[in-house]
């Protein structure tokens, strides 16, 4: 490069930084690069540069959203073993993992069923591909959030608070059933249910299905109405099964998938 080319290059740097066009700032030079060698035209260029701004932003927004939805590490749909849920279609799960036919209007997704079950692992792994197709989700234990939305109520700020989770298209709240029963704790989490209804998703899963709600809100008549909100346009997934935890302990404790040692055989016998 001579004297003026580089003036140039730190001029363009400035610009691209100015005009915020991190992908062209990264790849330009080599870009411009190829482009003199191989005589493109001033279209193609130009062409090229937008494509690799365009891959950069989505990069980036993916980024962002995947650390604001604070998933928990390593729980995704391939790590998820459908065999141990039997009852759950994976093609119904991977219908889900689409977004488009339940985020768009709102609906619910519940699941239910004992600890261990692999209800949070699929609700974070359901969060993950929703990101994947741009969604934007926030995963959160029900107290966790219970207890930030009671804070907002105690500085009168509990609905700019509900509003704020507006930009999330789906709320995944984990455990509900831990909530514990308190006039004022509970009634946010009824508030939070009745302003999302029919406009944004939310994922709750629960190790009780319905019959145990009432200990959830602070009387009978707020536990209906919240049910009747939630389940109005909602997949219902049951997980009845023995806990993944403990299977694997058993697994591995019986050697399972290993070959059958003398001793084992002895002992069969
Ligand atoms: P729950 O939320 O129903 O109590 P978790 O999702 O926390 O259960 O599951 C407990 C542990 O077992 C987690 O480490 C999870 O990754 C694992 N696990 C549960 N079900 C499955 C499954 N079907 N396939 C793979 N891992 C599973
Ligand atoms: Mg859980």
């Amino acid at each position: 490069m001579n004297a003026p080319d580089k003036i140039d290059a730190a001029r363009l740097e400035l610009l691209l930084s100015e005009l915020r066009l991190p992908g062209i700032k990264l790849i330009w030079t080599a870009l411009a690069e190829t482009a003199d060698k191989e005589g493109w035209p001033a279209a193609r260029f130009l062409a090229a540069l937008a494509e690799q701004e365009m891959v950069e932003r989505s990069r980036r927004r993916f980024e962002r959203h995947l650390e604001e939805a604070r998933l928990p590490p390593g729980k995704t749909l391939d790590a998820f073993d459908f065999d141990a849920v039997p009852m759950i279609s994976k093609a119904q799960v991977q219908a889900l993992a689409a977004g488009d036919a339940w985020l768009e209007k709102g609906a619910n997704l519940l699941c239910f069923g004992p600890p261990g079950g692999g209800k949070s692992h699929l609700a974070a792994a359901l969060g993950m591909a929703l990101i994947e197709k741009g969604w934007r989700v926030l995963f959160t234990r029900t107290t966790d959030l219970v207890q930030k939305l009671q804070i907002a109520r105690r500085d009168l700020a509990l609905e700019a608070a509900i509003a704020k989770l507006d930009k999330y298209h789906l709320l995944i709240l984990d455990d509900l059933a831990y909530v514990t029963k308190d006039q004022a704790e509970t009634s946010v989490l009824f508030e939070l249910i009745s302003a999302r209804y029919e406009r944004r998703s939310m994922l709750i899963t629960a190790n009780q299905p319905f019959g145990e709600w009432g200990k959830i809100f602070p009387d009978q008549a707020m536990t209906l109405a919240a049910i009747d909100r939630l389940v109005h346009h909602a997949t219902i997934l049951e997980m009845n099964v023995d806990s993944y935890r403990r299977k694997e302990a058993v697994d591995k404790a019986r050697g399972v998938g290993r070959p059958p040692t003398r001793a084992t055989i002895k002992g069969s016998a």
